[in-house]
C-alpha cells in the first residue's frame, strides 16, 4: 500500500502499517492528514491545562529525569497545600479550566492531603483536576476519584519491557499498564504516552508505544521529545530533532484520532516556539505552567529551557497570543475526553 493509499484507509492501523507511516519521509503529508483528523474531531481549538509541579522530591530513579533519586545535585522543594490552591484560583482566575497537578514520585503528600486538594480546587473553582503524581495504590486512585478528581496522567514511557527496565530499574512495564488499566476502570478519563527518541529506542517500539495507547483506550496522550537532562546518566545523549517528534505526533494522530494530544517538552515548558511545531503536527492541547516562584526559578540552574523562568502570567500571555497568531482559538470548556462527552 503507498501512502496515499494508508492514509485513506479506514478502520484500525496494523502494526506494521503504523511501523510504514513512521518510517514515511513524506511528513508534510502525514501532518496534513494529522491536522485534517484534529479537526475533524476538535475543530481550530486549542485547549490549555495549567500545571502547578507542587514537589521535585522523588522516589524513583528513572534514567533519563533530573528528578531522579540519585540525584544529588538538583534542589528539591515542596510547595504547601496552601500554595497549590493560590496556584489553582491562578489557572482559573486567567480562564483556563483544568489544573493538572504534577509532582514527583512524593508519598509525603499522602491520600487524604491529596484528596483535600482535588476536594477544595474542585469545589471553589469550576474546574476539571488531572492528576500526574505518578504510581499510587489502587485504594489511593479511588479516594482520589471519590474526591472529583477527573483526570489521570501515568505516561508508559516504553511498551518495550526490556527497555522499560533499563529505563525505570525499579520498575517493571506490566505493573504500569495494570495501574493504567485500573484507573480506566474505575473512571478516570486516561492519558499515557512515551519518550520520543530516548536511548536504544526503536521505529518498532514508537509502534507499540502508539498500540498500547490504543489498547489502553487513552482519552489523552503524551508523545514528548527526549531531552538530554543535566546529572543523569543520559545527559550526553543525542536530543531528537524536533521533525522526527512532529512526525511521530502526527502518526499518534492519524492511528488514535479523537484523543485530546499534548504538545509539550519535559524541560521547554513553557517554549512556545517548540510547542507550536506540535500544534502544528496534530497536537490540541498545550499545558502553560503555573508553578509559582521562586519554585519554578530552581530549574533555572539546572535546565536550559526557553521561557521556563519568566513568571507564570508573562509565559501565559505570550502562549495565548501565539496561539492566536497561528489562526487557532483557545477553548473555553474543560475539555473533557470526547470519547466519554456522552455520559457528562
Ligand atoms: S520521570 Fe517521574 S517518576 Fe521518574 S524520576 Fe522523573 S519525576 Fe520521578
Amino acid at each position: 500500500m503507498d501512502l496515499k493509499e494508508l492514509l485513506n484507509k479506514e478502520g484500525d492501523y496494523t502494526r506494521d502499517e503504523i511501523i510504514s507511516l513512521l518510517n514515511s519521509e513524506d511528513i508534510d503529508s502525514l501532518i496534513e492528514k494529522a491536522n485534517e483528523i484534529r479537526d475533524f474531531y476538535f475543530g481550530e481549538t486549542v485547549h490549555l491545562r495549567g500545571i502547578v509541579e507542587f514537589s521535585n522530591y522523588c522516589s524513583e530513579n528513572c534514567i533519563y529525569c533530573s528528578y531522579r533519586e540519585d540525584n544529588l545535585i538538583i534542589p528539591r522543594y515542596r510547595m504547601s497545600a496552601d500554595e497549590i490552591i493560590n496556584a489553582a484560583k491562578t489557572i482559573y482566575d486567567n480562564g483556563i479550566h483544568t489544573v493538572v497537578l504534577q509532582s514527583g514520585s512524593d508519598n509525603y503528600y499522602d491520600t487524604d492531603l491529596i484528596s483535600y486538594l482535588i476536594y477544595y480546587i474542585k469545589r471553589e473553582f469550576d474546574v476539571a483536576v488531572t492528576l500526574s503524581i505518578g504510581e499510587r495504590s489502587f485504594e489511593e486512585y479511588k479516594a482520589w476519584k471519590i474526591a472529583g478528581a477527573d483526570r489521570y496522567i501515568m505516561k508508559h514511557e516504553s511498551a518495550n519491557p526490556k527497555t522499560y527496565s533499563i529505563y525505570h530499574r525499579k520498575n517493571q512495564l506490566f505493573e504500569r499498564i495494570n495501574h493504567l488499566k485500573y484507573l480506566k476502570h474505575i473512571g478516570y478519563q486516561v492519558g499515557s504516552g512515551n519518550i520520543i527518541g530516548l536511548p536504544l529506542q526503536t521505529i518498532e517500539d514508537i509502534a507499540d508505544d502508539i498500540l498500547l495507547c490504543r489498547e489502553l483506550d487513552v482519552d489523552m496522550a503524551a508523545f514528548t521529545p527526549f531531552i538530554p537532562a543535566p546529572n543523569t546518566p543520559y545527559q550526553n545523549m543525542q536530543k531528537v530533532p524536533d521533525e522526527f517528534v512532529m512526525k511521530v505526533i502526527a502518526v499518534v494522530r492519524i492511528v488514535l484520532k479523537n484523543i485530546y494530544i499534548s504538545s509539550s517538552s519535559i524541560f521547554e515548558r513553557n517554549n512556545i516556539k517548540s510547542r507550536e511545531k506540535g500544534l502544528l503536527a496534530g497536537a490540541n492541547v498545550i499545558l502553560p505552567d503555573f508553578t509559582p516562584s521562586p519554585y519554578r526559578d530552581y530549574f533555572k540552574h539546572y535546565i536550559n529551557s526557553g521561557g521556563l523562568i519568566e513568571d507564570p502570567l508573562s509565559s501565559h500571555k505570550i502562549i495565548k497570543d501565539r496561539i492566536e497568531a497561528l489562526g487557532k482559538t483557545i477553548a473555553s470548556t474543560k475539555g473533557h475526553s470526547i470519547k466519554t462527552q456522552s455520559n457528562r
